[in-house]
């Protein structure tokens, strides 16, 4: 270790990217151990300095996703994903920060689960994990959690996220233990009792096929319920994976009146439709469900005007055999945080909807804002600010290739989909987590984590 803690970096001739303090344009970057030293033109680099090309390059805060499963703890024997499995193929995304989701085994409903996490992120070393724990224990929804204790333990928000909290009265106790510590609360929205049986989004091709139907009304209703048991409370509120124009109406009425909303968008989300449902595809299983050509379209829109302000992937590890079943039976949900960034980049940059910029601040200092780790650095790419960051080609031309993974998920439905855009170095707290940059000529260089 202490050799790591020596070795400079020099990162030449990016482009820098840092939305937080509205740096953009080319420079280069210089990281001494766990803190970046500099950025500037033409910077002086010892002569011991491990040397990154970044020309044609994008540099940016190390990324942060605050919505992954990374199914660990896990009594279960389902071997779905490993906290070393997940934050590896969380640092081949380009990711530094993530924030895993408390429906574990057991879950994450005692500070000592909380500190656990941590600390197995802490000795894997692909990339720093702050969980986000349960409102109510078991996330049965019936006893609340020792919200104060998980939060003090290291817990970045709260959520029952697998599942929402339909009761109204303990919805309202959980939003002011949330308040009262200053956190977030992430909702799953999901009326319970709207959804007995749903499979895939409700319409005619979900009557074609004879499964359960999904309302979008199941989503914007425990939202826009949430917005009036919080009208009186105030606590930060944040809708995890919106997926609907409903739903995205009642974000867009209640920040208009000023209410502490915000709101996530997947990948999937923002670029499939129902259709890849059809013929029972039950990779294209996902909760809640994929929707119309309509609702990408609004929440494209919904990003663009800043309604959504945070991106993030719901990366969601299954085993095959959960998937290798009718579609009615089959898990819900996706992997995908080793390729979302060319992703994000199709739906919203190719698209004209945001700029790299505003993209890169949606896969940064936004999450980090929401979940109060800028107040760690996190998210940040400045000088003596933590040397997390993320070096991106973005013309680099791949496809998704399951034999590839890092993670142990293999189940999502953009296999051999053309990508454009990776991360081909990923640095966390001074270290190479992550490196393609063997197979760019002349640089010679392996990773180190
Ligand atoms: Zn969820």
């Amino acid at each position: 270790m202490h050799v790591m803690d020596t070795l400079h970096t020099c990162i030449r001739g990016g482009r820098v990217i840092d939305p937080a303090s509205g740096l953009d344009s080319t420079a280069d970057v210089l990281v001494h151990g766990a803190k970046v030293q500099a950025i500037g033109d033409n910077l002086q680099c010892p002569d011991d300095a491990r040397v990154i090309d970044a020309s044609g390059c994008i540099v940016t805060p190390g990324l942060v996703d605050i919505h992954v499963h990374l199914r660990d703890p896990d009594t279960s024997g389902h071997h779905e994903e490993t906290i070393a499995s997940g934050t590896a193929a969380a640092a081949a995304g380009g990711f530094t920060t993530l924030c895993c989701m408390p429906n574990t085994t057991p879950a994450i409903d005692t500070p000592q689960v909380v500190a656990k996490i941590i600390a197995d992120a802490t000795a894997a070393g692909h990339a720093a994990v702050s969980p986000v724990a349960c409102g109510t224990m078991g996330r049965k929804g019936t006893e609340l959690a020792p919200i104060d204790a998980l939060l003090a333990a290291g817990a970045v928000g709260i959520s029952d996220d697998g599942d929402g909290i339909a009761d109204d009265a303990m919805m309202a106790a959980v939003l002011e233990r949330v308040a009262a510590n200053d956190s977030i609360f992430m909702q799953h929205c999901q009326d319970p009792a709207m959804t007995v049986g749903a499979a895939m989004n409700a319409g005619d091709l979900a009557r074609a096929m004879g499964v359960g139907e999904w309302p979008a009304a199941a989503e914007a209703a425990m939202l826009a319920r949430d917005v009036e048991v919080n009208r009186s409370i105030g606590a930060r509120y944040h809708a995890q994976h919106v997926t609907c124009r409903e739903a995205i109406d009642v974000i867009r009425a209640a920040r208009a009146e000023g209410q502490p909303v915000t709101g996530e968008a997947a990948p999937h989300h923002l670029l499939l439709t129902e259709e890849e449902c059809r013929g029972g595809n039950t990779m294209a299983k996902v909760n809640p469900p994929l929707r119309t050509a309509a609702d990408v379209q609004a929440l494209r829109e919904a990003v663009a005007d800043g309604t959504i302000t945070v991106l993030a992937t719901d990366h969601a590890p299954h085993p095959g055999q959960s998937k290798a079943r009718d579609f009615q039976s089959a898990s819900f949900g996706m992997t995908g945080i080793e390729f979302c960034l060319p992703l994000y980049r199709e739906a919203l940059v190719d698209s004209g909807a945001i700029s790299w910029s505003r993209l890169i601040a949606m896969m940064t200092i936004e999450g980090a804002r929401l979940t109060g780790l800028d107040t760690a650095g996190v998210g940040r790419l400045q000088a003596t600010g933590r040397a997390d960051l993320t070096v991106i080609d973005p013309d680099a031309t791949w496809q998704v290739d399951p034999a590839t993974f890092r993670s142990k998920g293999l189940n999502t439905p953009f296999t051999g989909r053309a990508l454009r855009g990776r991360a081909i170095a990923t640095i966390a707290g001074g270290r190479l987590t992550w490196s393609m940059l063997g197979d760019r000529a002349g640089a010679g260089i392996e990773p180190v984590a």
